[in-house]
């Protein structure tokens, strides 16, 4: 692939630094002007979970755009909005019975912070102002998201952010943190513990909520829950009155092979939840957060004098709507959950039997993470194994320096022989950076 001067002003990455065009997709892959093409191993950022040119999702952007493109919802609903909601409900066993759409994971994260504080203000509780959150989480760049993730690099040029309000225990990563020999429940319980006494140490009446994502996904890299920790999160709000925010926008909507990733870990029902990313599979921005009858009856009793005022233009795009439901619909109806457990298994076992310097594949479904082993005279490949891998035809996610980590998200759809063309080209790749360093 050939690097193209950009003058978009890539901000996030680079405005020093040429990028390679993505002028198409093709099934897995995104193809460049030069004829040649990328596998793409992590659907961007676990986005892209339907592959390119699906005809279902684009005849739904095409027939909502042909008969209605905006309309705002300080007015208005939408006939895909109102069916991307009713899909979502019941396909959640009406764990949740409200939806509230929006564009991006960030804004999702937003407004379920900004719904946690209302819920308790018209409960008559507006002392509870603090969040308990994790240390190298990830919800997104918004300066609320931000304030609640906890990635150095991410924040360390926009402090003190919206710190008073949000606080951090330690991640749950038994697989690294866990003691010499200690067993999974009891590192859970000192986690616990840790909750336990910032609850003490800021009142048990001050907290609203726990905001978490549910597996690692970003920063860490497809890091599970240790057994029995979601539930004891759970059983800790309901004791103290505090509410349970799940953030499933990368690992949820089918990518650990179940619609919701709690549902993989003993079925802990959050009361808010945020989603997006392959809820549209990025055929169109969209997010939304799923609202438990707790939440959604107090708000709607305290309504008349206290509405949520917390409106964005684009919140609800029908197009995005219709798109998301076009995705989701595909996704049950081509019972792709099981080929992302079939095909999550074989990414799995092959990078375990071939990549070398391993020193762990984590994960579960099409969630899975590679990090790498640390030698005295060998550090910190995944940066250079990404962008060699990038050269070689195989885009793949870089996860925090705070892990020797990558990331493997491909669409629900990959196939056998491009789950083997993937870890080949990685293999290569690693070996090819090893042989580098000497
Ligand atoms: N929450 C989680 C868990 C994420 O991984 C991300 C993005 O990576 C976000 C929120 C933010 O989503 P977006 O980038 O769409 O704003």
């Amino acid at each position: 692939m050939s690097q193209t001067v950009t003058q978009t002003g890539i901000f996030h990455r680079s405005l020093n630094k040429n990028y390679g065009l993505a002028s198409g997709g093709d099934g897995v892959y995104l193809l460049h002007p030069d004829g040649s093409r990328t596998l793409d191993g992590s659907s961007g950022a676990a986005v892209s979970c339907l592959r390119h040119g699906h005809r279902a999702v684009i005849d739904a952007i095409v027939q909502q755009a042909q008969s209605m493109a905006f309309a705002h919802t300080s007015f208005f609903s939408s006939d895909p909005a109102e069916k991307l909601a009713s899909f979502l409900i019941k396909q959640s066993d009406n764990a949740f019975t409200k939806v509230m759409f929006l564009s991006s994971g960030s804004e999702a994260v937003e407004s379920a912070i900004k719904l946690a504080r209302q819920f308790f203000v018209a409960k008559g509780e507006p002392q509870r102002v603090n969040f308990l959150c994790r240390k190298y989480g990830y919800h997104g760049n918004t300066l609320g998201a931000l304030s609640a993730g906890w990635n150095p690099q991410r924040r360390q040029t926009f402090e003190p952010l919206l710190s008073p309000a949000f606080h951090h225990v330690s991640p749950c990563f038994y697989s690294r943190d866990g003691g010499a020999g200690e067993p999974e429940e009891q590192y859970m319980s000192r986690l616990i513990e840790e909750y336990e006494e910032l609850f003490q140490t800021l009142g048990t009446s001050s907290v609203a909520a726990i905001l978490i994502e549910t597996v690692g996904g970003a920063t860490l890299g497809a890091v599970p829950p240790a057994k029995g920790y979601l539930q004891r999160l759970r059983s800790l709000c309901d004791k103290y009155g505090a509410l349970l925010i799940l953030d499933e926008v990368m690992c949820g909507m089918g990518r650990m092979g179940t619609v919701h990733a709690w549902q993989s870990y003993g079925n802990t029902i959050p009361d808010l939840q945020t989603i997006g990313k392959g809820l549209g599979a990025g055929y169109q921005p969209i997010s939304a957060i799923l609202v438990g009858a707790k939440v959604h009856k107090t708000l709607q009793a305290s309504e008349p004098g206290l509405p949520f005022v917390s409106g964005h233009t684009y919140q609800g795009h029908s197009i995005g709507c219709a798109a998301a439901l076009a995705t989701q619909q595909t996704i049950m109806k081509d019972n792709l959950l099981a080929n992302v457990m079939a095909m999550g298994d074989l990414l799995s076992a092959e990078l375990r039997k071939q990549v070398p310097l391993l020193k762990e594949v984590r994960g579960r479904g099409l969630f899975q993470a590679v990090e790498f082993a640390t030698l005295p005279h060998i550090k910190s490949l995944a940066g250079d194994v990404s962008r060699t891998s990038l050269a070689n035809g195989l885009a793949i996610y870089l996860c925090s320096s705070a892990v020797d980590c990558v990331l493997f998200a491909p669409p629900f759809t990959i196939r056998e022989r491009e789950v083997y063309e993937m870890v080949d080209i990685f293999v290569r790749s690693t070996k090819q950076v090893i042989e580098q360093r000497g």
